[in-house]
């Protein structure tokens, strides 16, 4: 596969109030977020030119921004617009959407009180997040485990928290699995690496309570589906034992959308009936073809 650079790209980029060309948005190597990690942002995915749920995602923002302890100087209704203006600019009506902020280069060390908070919006295009999506992925148990909320603010979309998330979906993938499963530092189910976890058992729909990992806005979406469609959503505790006690599984994320899981660490799963119902609503869903009034 040949890789096209993310810098070396025809379009246009939204940085600091301006749409440069794609191949000029740049920054200093002493950019501050680059060193410290706290870089936010966002993920999001454009369906027949309108982006499924850009407010939530650009609250979400603003709110990791808070989380790790700045403020986002561009209003939300703006970021909203620019996404809109850029996906006309650059020609996309399917596209991923990546929205962020980050601390400049004004200071360097772990005090950074005065650097400048700066703001970008870029889209691209971007099919399947998994090849052979409705085969169902196969997963590995990951030896990184998600932190504690005291620790750090695990709510907050921050690059330090994907460090840990990299680390994990490398050694998976160098082991020819797509992806893997991390605990939480309790020792409990938590996420992949870019995506939330459900298990079904018995008709019933089984999450792990997110209270120290993202709360994925797609994770919300197959609640609201699955509620829609009548099904029991139980969120709790999950122990890695149980692993081998549910019958289907799928994983939840604005890339992956919903994505089939086939097997956990040599736990098998069977994409079932409501695999196959949520996939399918999802889709219907985000090209606007079930009315969100049918979601509960
Ligand atoms: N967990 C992690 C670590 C993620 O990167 C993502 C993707 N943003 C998710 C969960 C799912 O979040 P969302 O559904 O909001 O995309």
């Amino acid at each position: 596969m040949s890789l096209l650079p993310y810098d070396d790209r025809d379009g246009w980029i939204w940085l600091d109030g301006q749409f440069v060309d794609w191949r000029d948005a740049k920054i200093h190597v002493l950019t501050h977020s680059l060193h410290y990690g706290a870089c936010v942002f966002e993920g999001e995915r454009a369906y027949n030119g309108q982006v499924f749920k850009s407010e939530e995602h650009t609250k979400r923002l603003h709110r990791s921004a808070e989380l790790v302890g700045y403020k986002i100087p561009v209003p939300a209704e703006e970021i909203n617009q620019i996404k809109r203006d850029l996906m006309d600019k650059n020609g996309f009506a399917d596209c991923y959407v990546r929205a962020f902020s980050w601390r400049g280069a004004e200071m360097m060390g772990v005090s950074a009180q005065k650097a400048e908070i700066h703001t970008s919006v870029a889209v691209w295009e971007w099919g399947n997040y998994f090849a052979d999506k409705m085969k169902g992925i196969r997963v590995t148990m990951s030896d990184w485990q998600r932190p504690s909320p005291k620790t750090i603010p695990s709510a907050a979309k921050a690059s330090g928290l994907y460090m840990i998330c990299t680390m994990a979906k490398h050694k998976a993938e160098s082991q020819g699995y797509a992806d893997a499963l991390m605990l939480d530092y309790r020792g409990y189910v938590a996420e992949l690496t870019g995506a939330n976890v459900f298990f079904v058992r018995d008709g019933a729909i089984h999450t792990p309570t997110p209270d120290c990992f993202l709360d994925g806005i797609t994770r919300h979406t197959a609640i609201d589906l699955a509620k829609a469609r009548g099904y029991e959503i139980i969120e709790r505790h999950i122990k890695p034992e149980e692993l081998s006690t549910f019958s289907e599984c799928f994983i939840t994320g604005t890339a992956a959308e919903i994505t089939p899981v086939a097997e956990i660490a040599g736990h098998t799963y069977k994409p079932s009936v409501i695999t196959e119902e949520l996939v399918e609503d999802y889709d219907k869903l985000v090209r606007g073809k079930l009315k969100v009034s049918e979601t509960a």
